[in-house]
């Protein structure tokens, strides 16, 4: 007998089955929440599978393989356990507050146990109309979706606080923005996706009970070890203003714009969240602005520490029924003094420094000379790893990014002073700032270029190396060397919110 003939291939499991969701969020007051199902994308495609994610949500990294999974991860089939809905929030948008915005093209499947103790969010966006849609038709196209997948990515990688992305699906659907689109939906993950906007809705709609319900689940899912304490609510709002602090931080510390820091896109714990039409710098200009409809530049660059101070006034006023006023007050006048030390923090060790606050003014001096001489701020800053601290040496590579080479020289001599009085040896700090100073960010203009890749030819090679590069931005990939230069004059690009 043939030894094979006896063997029975074992039955494909489905790993989507594995996963074992629940949907914790239901348990909130109704008003919170609709169940909504998933409106089916035709054709749907799998453009990318984020196995790194995958594994952080306990599902299978092969799973992207699976004949289904593209209709699992579109919503078309619904994943095993889940309980779709909708949830309901409010909003300052541009400074004027909206009652009632919610998710429009979001829907909240569940959540799942993570690989340690903790349990993940999972979010279709774009999937279709909810109750909270108003004019909207639910769905994202696949530029923005593009863009989003990327970014989260690029924010993980770099070490910076954000929701995550599992996969990006695209279908046919067409979708109408300036032009005809094609929609996409991107399956979001994250420990929680509650929002300013959720707690400002419970107040703005004098629903006191369901607000209190609110802050105890997010104590309860998110910090069990307050939940008996009085000043529970008071704790809450502290910490998310310290993680707030810490996110502005990352973002001005990176070069990182937003663009759209209305109160329902502010994480209540301190993540990146909804990626519209944001920028990295390519050269340092601390009025950036990179949605175009925002032509008062309220969140230009250096708007953003200030923005985000002030949505936490609005988060406060929101818990207030929760809070006194002082405690409140008190809660959130942290919030100037930690984003302060927590950007110093990072700026110093960008340089190589120990986080000490007289630093502040060779790193201002910095930011100034790279603002007038026009110079790309993450070049500057990874070139900078290896900067000879040795006197009079020139640091040529460094030196010929500036027009006015005297100015640069003048500041090198002030950097050189503080290297000698606090930083190690040349070669042990180079190692250091190689860690915190990336060689490659998510350049608007190659996001551009994944997007026409895929949009008119459906290649998808330049997104996956991508990934895989923004995944470790910190390390050297020769073979995609050039994704690390500035962009060629002219190719700056301004995005509108439309998404
Ligand atoms: P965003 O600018 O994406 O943060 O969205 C602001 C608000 O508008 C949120 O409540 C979204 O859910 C909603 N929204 C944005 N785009 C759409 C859309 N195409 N359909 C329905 N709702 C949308
Ligand atoms: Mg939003």
């Amino acid at each position: 007998m043939c030894p094979t003939a006896a063997f029975q291939p074992t039955p494909t499991t489905n790993p989507f089955d594995a996963l074992g969701l629940s949907q914790r969020f239901a348990a909130l007051p109704a008003g919170l929440h609709h169940a909504v199902d998933a409106d089916p994308v035709p054709d749907p495609v799998l453009l990318h599978f984020n196995r790194t994610v995958a594994q952080l949500i306990g599902l299978d990294p092969q799973a992207g393989q699976h004949e289904l999974a593209a209709h699992y991860l579109s919503g078309n089939r619904l994943l095993p356990g889940s309980q779709p809905l909708a949830s309901l929030y409010a909003g300052h948008q541009f400074g004027h507050f909206v009652s009632r915005l919610g998710d429009g093209r979001a829907l909240l499947l569940g959540d799942v146990p993570g690989m340690h103790d903790e349990r993940w969010e999972l979010q279709l966006k774009g999937s279709g109309r909810t109750p909270y849609s108003r004019g909207g038709d639910g769905r994202a196209v696949l530029r923005s979706s593009l863009r989003e997948y990327l970014c989260s990515e690029a924010m993980a990688g770099l070490g910076i606080p954000t929701t995550r992305a599992l996969s990006l699906v695209a279908s046919p659907l067409p979708v109408w923005r300036e032009t005809q689109e094609t929609a996409a939906i991107v399956l979001r993950v994250s420990p929680s996706f509650v929002r300013f906007g959720h707690f400002e809705a419970m107040y703005a709609h004098r629903q006191p009970d369901a607000l209190r319900e609110l802050a105890d689940f997010m104590l309860r899912h998110h910090f069990p070890h307050w939940i008996d304490l009085p000043d529970r609510y008071e704790r809450l709002l502290a910490e998310t203003t310290r993680r707030t602090a810490t996110l502005l931080a990352h973002w001005q510390a990176a070069g990182f714009t937003h663009g759209v820091m209305n109160t329902d896109n502010m994480s209540m714990l301190g993540l990146t969240l909804d990626y519209g039409p944001f920028g990295f710098m390519d050269h340092y200009e601390p009025g950036f602005v990179c949605n175009h409809s925002d032509e008062s530049g309220r969140y230009a660059f250096d708007q953003q520490p200030d923005v985000a101070g002030w949505n936490l006034t609005r988060l406060a006023q929101a818990l207030s029924p929760l809070i006194s006023e002082e405690a409140g007050i008190a809660a959130i006048s942290e919030y100037p003094a930690r984003f302060a030390g927590a950007y110093i923090q990072r700026m110093s060790a960008r340089l190589g420094l120990p986080a000490q606050r007289e630093h502040a003014r060779l790193i201002l001096s910095m930011l100034e000379l790279l603002h007038a001489n026009q110079v790309d701020y993450t070049t500057f800053l990874r070139r900078l790893c290896h900067f000879d601290s040795t006197p009079a040496a020139p640091n040529a590579p460094l030196r010929d990014l500036f027009i006015d080479r005297a100015a640069f020289d003048a500041w090198a001599d002030d950097y050189r002073a503080a290297l000698r009085q606090t930083a190690p040896d040349d070669a042990q700090r180079s190692r250091a700032m190689l860690r915190v100073n990336p060689k490659y960010i998510l350049r608007n203009h190659l996001a551009e270029q994944i997007i026409a890749a895929v949009r008119d030819h459906g290649d998808t090679h330049m997104l996956d190396a991508m990934v895989t590069v923004l995944q470790a931005p910190f390390d050297e990939h020769p073979q995609y060397e050039h994704w690390a230069d500035p962009p060629p004059p002219g190719s700056q690009v301004m995005l509108s919110c439309s998404s």
